[in-house]
């Protein structure tokens, strides 16, 4: 049975104070279903508390960036070896906010995903298409390029540690979010894209989530997708009673 996840992005908010009230706020989730999950990646100055926190519940912590190299020169980085030894579980990769500020482009974030996965860490591969693309009706074509160059020659058992979160970039942050019908197609397209690339069974097993404003009033039908598997969560995870809210929609 497919996992199906409710993930949490901080970006680059919350002062202690406020990390620390969203962490007791979201302590005691847990799902009853075996095959759900609660992640949250908060910035790297917080990750030792998320770990004292919520590392004994069934939440788990992820960083939300990581470097490819193991370690040196690279002024400003974490790499995804120190992330490990950390032991956080989870990396969020090609998130749009990456490419598109930072500069990440597919080769780069090809390197991200295999330092993440040759040190133990679960990916969570980000995706998605900007608006111009959208409105020429090439978003297809545009994801699942990014997908052929950054994960698709991971192999079949490699790919077990990998889940894609589709994030077209004009629903994140936007409160624009996609239609469900809109999310499931894409999903869709990326499953079958998987099966062609690997098998049906590899396309069966991987989650798929949704990003892109999702917040409790419009979880649920998002969640409802046969191909929707969760939600990565931006804006809606600051506080802990949205966040538990959609939790409830998966
Ligand atoms: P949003 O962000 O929910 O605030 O749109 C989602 C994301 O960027 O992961």
């Amino acid at each position: 049975m497919r996992r199906k996840i409710v993930a949490g992005n901080y970006k680059m908010n919350l002062n202690p104070a406020e990390v620390a009230e969203l962490f007791d706020g979201i302590t005691d989730y847990h799902f009853i279903e075996e095959n759900k999950e609660m992640k949250v990646f908060p910035p790297f100055i917080y990750l030792s508390e998320a770990l004292a926190k919520l590392g004994k519940s069934p939440i788990t912590v992820g960083a939300q960036n990581g470097y490819f190299e193991a370690k040196g020169a690279f002024t400003g980085e974490i790499s995804m070896a120190q992330l490990k030894a950390f032991e956080v579980e989870s990396v969020l990769v090609g998130h749009s906010e990456r490419r598109e500020i930072f500069g990440e482009d597919n080769a780069i974030i090809k390197k991200k995903v295999d330092a993440a996965l040759a040190e133990g860490l679960e990916v969570i591969f980000c995706c998605g298409e900007p608006l111009e693309v959208r409105e020429e009706g090439t978003q297809k074509d545009f994801v699942i390029k990014q997908l052929e160059e950054s994960l698709f020659h991971l192999s079949a058992e490699q790919m077990k540690n990998v889940v894609i979160a589709y994030e077209p970039i004009w629903a994140i942050g936007t409160g624009k979010t996609a239609s469900s019908a809109q999310a499931d197609e894409m999903h869709k397209d990326i499953r079958a894209a998987i099966a062609g690339k690997y098998s049906e069974d590899v396309a069966q097993s991987t989650s798929i989530l949704y990003g892109g404003s999702v917040k409790p009033d419009n979880a649920v039908e998002l969640f409802a997708c046969e191909n929707v598997d969760g939600g990565l969560v931006g804006g809606a995870c600051l506080k802990a009673a949205d966040f538990i809210a959609i939790a409830n929609a998966l």
